[in-house]
């Protein structure tokens, strides 16, 4: 798994000296993608291609090399072979290149050779169009700013410092031009991606920038690393399959003794084969119930946050409860959900997705009988009743399992998602009261 810090934003905003600072600092791959197209803008310079010829634009797209590398912490830029590091930052180059970068075919070769060159790598890449193009699902996106007048006197002193010859006037000058020219490109324009921290650094130091910034990654390593804990799956040794007999055993009994726990009708979950368990959903603990007292294994669907508890955590994974992600689509989770059942899994599920969902008025999720239709898995639906008070009954009452084959499986409409959720809540809203 890769980490990928975006840094986006226009010219002279300092995007350069961060990536350097945090690629030292976390250790991460430092691509600076603006160093590509000065290369192309360079290539075309030496063999004279003007900015509208497509086809001799195409065939040097199809034969240039560029190759990135950090060297004692200094990045060096190859051309074909040559040393361009300097070079690209000339003032022939920095003229054009914002032109070159808005040619259609040159910005889909080099999101090519940048999506490559960060391939499977933990790294940090600064442009314009990282977060919203290149990486859009990075796990760290920023947009640094700061005032125009700012960002050219940067850039003069800059360009003092490596001897090009360019007045504070022209800088600031080509500074506008390019801003004007990034913002308005067709494709890959300069713009805040979605979800990417804004940081206008016109007053700032490059000190508060790297904390800043530094907050930011520091927490997502931390998510992460969190996040890697909950996902592992606990592999099925022997001594697994014993701590779960005995912990099984150990709270069934104490669920049978506390909650007075009675099961009606289980002979209606199948011994094996592909079926998801859909039930009521009253407290924290039923869920616990439902799997200790099912005979067969349940693979239980449950919110990512039980994780945080260690007993809840050490209890999920020697169960192999699938974590999800609440309040979004999480698609992690369903093809996890689907590659159980493609295995003959007993899945359970709680439709109404929250506690108490119905009585709440809280839309139920359509899920189960998306993953019911799709892998014509049958449905047992459960009526879980009681109150959970120590010493008064509970009871697990299994229905018949629903047979959802009349679907169409490949790919499901909406309504009919939404009438096979319909049947599995009656069915289960029958089953809350029967006996009763
Ligand atoms: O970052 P730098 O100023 O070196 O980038 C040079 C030019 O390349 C920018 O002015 C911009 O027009 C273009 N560029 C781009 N997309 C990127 C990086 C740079 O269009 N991701």
């Amino acid at each position: 798994m890769s980490f990928i810090v975006a840094i986006d934003g226009p010219a002279g905003t300092g995007k350069g000296t961060m990536a350097n600072i945090l690629s030292k600092k976390y250790n991460l791959l430092n691509i600076d993608t603006g160093a590509t197209y000065r290369c192309v803008a360079l290539e075309m310079l030496n063999k004279k291609i003007g900015l509208e010829d497509e086809e001799k634009i195409a065939e040097m797209l199809k034969t240039i090399k560029i190759e990135m590398n950090n060297q004692n912490g200094k990045q060096k830029v190859e051309l074909n072979g040559e040393d361009v590091t300097e070079k690209i930052r000339s003032k022939e180059v920095s003229e054009i290149v914002s032109q070159v970068s808005s040619i259609k075919q040159i910005r889909l070769a080099m999101a090519g050779l940048q999506r490559k060159m960060a391939q499977g790598k933990d790294v940090i890449m600064e442009g314009r169009d990282i977060g919203t193009v290149i990486f859009p699902t990075a796990d760290v996106k920023i947009y640094l700013d700061a005032n125009v007048e700012v960002r050219a006197q940067r850039r003069f002193k800059q360009n003092q410092e490596k001897g090009i010859n360019m007045s504070y006037e022209e800088v600031l000058e080509n500074v506008k031009m390019r801003d004007k020219n990034d913002m308005e490109k067709e494709m890959g324009a300069l713009k805040i991606a979605p979800g990417a921290t804004v940081i206008d650094a016109s007053e700032m130091t490059i000190k508060q920038v790297e904390r800043k910034i530094s907050k930011i990654i520091d927490k997502k390593i931390k998510q992460k690393s969190k996040e890697a804990k909950i996902y592992k799956i606990r592999p099925e040794t022997t001594w697994k399959k014993i701590e779960r007999a005995i912990v099984k055993r150990l709270i069934y009994t104490f669920y049978r003794v506390v909650f007075r726990l009675e099961k009606v009708n289980e002979e209606n979950v199948p011994i094996d084969g592909t079926v998801i368990i859909c039930a009521n959903h009253l407290n924290t603990w039923d869920a616990v119930g439902l799997v200790t007292a099912t005979k067969r294994k349940v693979n239980f669907i449950a919110k990512e946050d039980l994780f945080n508890n260690p007993l809840l955590s050490w209890i999920g994974h020697l169960f192999d409860v699938i974590p999800i992600k609440r309040g979004m689509r999480d698609m992690e989770a369903m093809k996890r959900c689907l590659g159980y059942l493609k295995n003959g899994t007993a899945l359970g599920i709680f439709p109404e997705g929250t506690r108490r969902g119905l009585e709440k008025g809280a839309k139920v999720q359509n899920g189960a009988a998306y993953m019911a239709l799709k892998t014509k898995a049958k449905v047992v639906p459960v009526g879980i009743q009681g109150t959970f008070k120590p010493f008064t009954k509970v009871t697990l009452n299994y229905g018949k399992p629903i047979d959802f084959s009349k679907y169409d499986s490949k790919n499901p409409e909406k309504d009919e998602l939404d009438k096979a959720t319909k049947e599995i809540m009656d069915n289960i809203i029958m089953l809350t009261k029967a006996g009763k």
